[in-house]
């Protein structure tokens, strides 16, 4: 059964290549890997990209919500994972139950968290994140030793970790995240005059995990890198990466209209001359972007689409393609034969980053994960 017989869009996920890219860049920097599987794996689907990051050699696993956390834990998987930062109060026995290594940046949480703790009958395992300068979450660095050393007082918190993030670190210019780093390591120098440094420390994201060695500490929060999606267009994955996802669709119906012809709501487009226009069943429902100036690939051409997005269909000029006919594959992100779509090109479309166009794929589009 072909995938487009069963679907009308749909998304591939190549686990080899996330395996692929875990192992490159824990070869590369020598230390353990935390696969960042925030917001669905960044749409590529968090159990299995969890599952293939560990086979591949990651350790720990990082979320950003307790729904996260939960798809995992009932997805079987056990290894530590690190909230990487808010969890709503009325949530911590849960995720404490759940053996989740929660983040901290006050004394108010760690009170929070040795009560529920107590509650629980368990040790929890806490990270300080300490801002050196993305001004997000973190305890300010000048303040950084006190809550170290305030750790002792709150029953059944263990401090396992200390990190940070960097707010530049996938750019040229290396000034801000120089000094991120120095105040982050001047922290670390203090704690360890004072036999107070934890046992683990991290900073890189996957740019600095390419580019920063001195960054890597105990362990790199691999995020981006292991989509092989590009940290940014100045911060290049090495060509050996491979990017995981794919989105299809294909051509629902395929028709040729007179000139004159407005096309879709408003009909913003008019075909000036006889035009074969492609309908594919995918739109702004699926996270397909209401924006002019799309394109994607069919018979392995650029095509564009044309006339506005709808909720559920989008419509494509197919003079680059005589040839196509209603059935034929539609790639709106991934290759088809030679030519390539990255989440890069159509970043560039959207006017924003990579990131954003594989998390904003909609629930509605389903999955396929290849090479599990
Ligand atoms: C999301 C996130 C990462 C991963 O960032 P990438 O740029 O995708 O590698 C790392 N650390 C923290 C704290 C994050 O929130």
């Amino acid at each position: 059964m072909s995938r487009q017989q069963f679907h009308s869009t749909w998304i591939e996920i190549d686990l080899e290549a996330v395996r692929n890219n875990v192992s490159l860049i824990k070869e590369s920097t020598g230390v353990d890997v935390l696969a960042i599987v925030k917001a669905n794996a960044y749409s590529h689907g968090a159990v299995p990209v969890a599952r293939a990051a560990l086979e591949a050699g990651a350790t720990w696993l990082g979320v950003a919500r307790v729904s996260e956390l939960l798809e995992l834990r009932s997805g079987g998987i056990s290894a530590p994972v690190l909230m990487l930062g808010y969890v709503p109060p009325l949530r911590l026995e849960e995720v404490i139950d759940l053996d989740c290594v929660l983040t901290v940046w006050s004394c108010d949480q760690l009170e929070e968290i040795s009560a529920a703790a107590a509650r629980m009958g368990k040790y929890t395992r806490v990270h300080i994140k300490v801002d050196t300068g993305m001004s997000r979450l973190g305890v300010q660095a000048q303040n950084a030793i006190d809550l170290v050393r305030s750790v002792e007082q709150f029953p059944g918190v263990v401090l396992e970790g200390l990190f940070t993030h960097f707010a530049r670190a996938d750019e040229l210019d290396a000034t801000t995240t120089n000094q991120q780093e120095a105040l982050f390591d001047q922290v670390l120098r203090q704690l360890e005059a004072e036999n107070l440094r934890p046992p683990l420390v991290h900073a890189s994201n996957s740019a600095a995990s390419l580019t920063r060695p001195s960054a890597h500490y105990s362990l790199v929060r691999l995020g981006n890198a292991m989509y092989g999606l590009h940290p940014s267009p100045e911060c290049q994955n090495p060509s050996t990466y491979q990017a995981a996802l794919s989105w299809k669709s294909y051509l629902g119906q395929v028709k040729m209209l007179e000139p004159g012809r407005g096309l879709s709501y408003g009909h913003n487009y008019t075909t000036s001359r006889h035009e074969r226009i492609g309908t594919v069943p995918v739109g702004y429902a699926d996270g397909y972007r209401r924006i002019e100036g799309n394109q994607v690939l069919v018979g392995g051409k650029l095509c564009p689409v044309v006339g506005r997005v709808c909720m559920d269909y989008i419509l494509v000029q197919l003079d680059e393609v005589p040839d196509a006919q209603a059935g034929d594959e539609v790639v709106l992100i991934g290759k088809q034969g030679d030519a390539v779509l990255s989440a890069e090109n159509v970043a560039k479309i959207w006017g924003t980053i990579n990131y954003e166009v594989v998390c904003v794929i909609g629930a509605r589009v389903s999955r396929y994960f290849d090479n599990a």
